[in-house]
């Protein structure tokens, strides 16, 4: 939840700028004890300024280890509120309270209730990517780093999965269990718009390039890809696998991180329109801000924060 008072400030800094505006901001950090977290799909200039970058799993595992007394989370709503479940005695802040995820509010929390309602005995299994309400009904979450192995960690042969149905297509590959999907239809729409087209024609100016996609694809690109991996497993994979040149199915930002970890290498972004509105709010102004008058916060109420922090916490331990 953000502070209200927060979303009524739009936030309009234009200076310091440049190479003053970085000093500012290490500076704030620096006397604030704060930790500056930037998942893989940030703007390049943010990637550059925080003290981590990945994907949600490598990122709440940060936040679980973080201590700062100040958390600046440059993601969106339900990985700030991870960290905020994750650390209930630190400040944690968003720099824009707008980096609101599409696919986290595909699924309520009475919307799963109900579905578990239906099926007495199944496990629940949720993505990441949901709100802080719908984890504290969950068994287990996952990320697109570990999905298929959380899944098929359940003690249950029914799990209900939720809310990306193209992560429960890529599951489904991978487990024996039954999986009922709620929402049906639930996706990302920066990673679902990414089509077959895109692909082929990817492939027509790149021949011979591997394609690597994210499991958020849609499952012909996945059926296509070469390699399926979260984000930062991406980066793994390109930066070992022996190819010079890479056609890369998920949101764009992600190719600034692959070209400063495999410089040698040639990276394409299959759809150059791949492009999350929400993750790029963030920007160095609205950081140095956020630092200055520490809000936005992010906060959850204690009893969802503690139903939900077992849900996360089981995930980690699995791992
Ligand atoms: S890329 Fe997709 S899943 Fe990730 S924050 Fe944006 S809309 Fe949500």
């Amino acid at each position: 939840m953000v502070d209200e008072q927060s979303l009524r400030n739009k936030i309009d800094v234009s200076e310091p700028s440049g190479m003053k505006l970085v000093e500012e901001i290490e500076r704030l950090k620096t006397k604030k004890n704060a930790l500056i977290l930037a998942h893989n799909y940030q703007r390049a200039e943010v990637q550059d300024v925080a003290d981590f970058v990945g994907d949600s799993l490598e990122l709440a595992r940060r936040a679980a280890e973080a201590d700062a007394d100040v958390i600046v989370f440059c993601g969106v709503d339900f990985m700030a509120e991870t960290a905020a479940v994750l650390n209930p005695d630190k400040k944690v802040l968003i720099p824009d309270a707008g980096a609101t995820c599409p696919m986290a509010q595909m699924l309520t929390a009475s919307a799963l209730r109900r579905v578990r309602a239906e099926h007495p005995g199944a496990a629940v299994v949720l993505y990441i990517n949901t709100l802080a309400e719908s984890k504290a009904e969950a068994d287990c979450v996952c990320t697109s780093a570990n999905a298929a192995a959380v899944v098929n960690a359940m003690d249950a042969e029914t799990v209900i999965f939720g809310p990306d149905a193209n992560l429960a297509y890529y599951v489904r590959r991978r487990s024996p269990k039954e999986l009922v999907v709620v929402p049906e239809r639930g996706l990302c729409p920066t990673h679902h718009q990414i089509a077959m087209e895109d692909v082929e024609a990817a492939r027509r100016r790149h021949p011979g390039a591997k394609l690597v996609a994210h499991p958020e694809c849609v499952p012909e690109v996945q059926d296509a890809a070469d390699h399926i991996a979260s984000t930062s497993g991406m980066v793994r994979f390109c930066r070992e696998d022996a190819a010079a040149e890479y056609l890369i199915a998920t949101e764009i930002g992600l190719l600034h991180r692959l070209r400063r970890e495999a410089p040698q290498k040639r990276f394409h972004a299959v759809s150059e329109t791949a492009v999350c509105p929400q993750m790029k709010m963030h920007t160095l102004p609205k950081i140095l801000r956020a630092l200055e008058r520490e809000r936005p916060t992010v906060t959850v109420p204690k009893e969802t924060a503690d139903a939900a922090r077992e849900a996360i916490q089981r995930m980690l331990e699995l791992e």
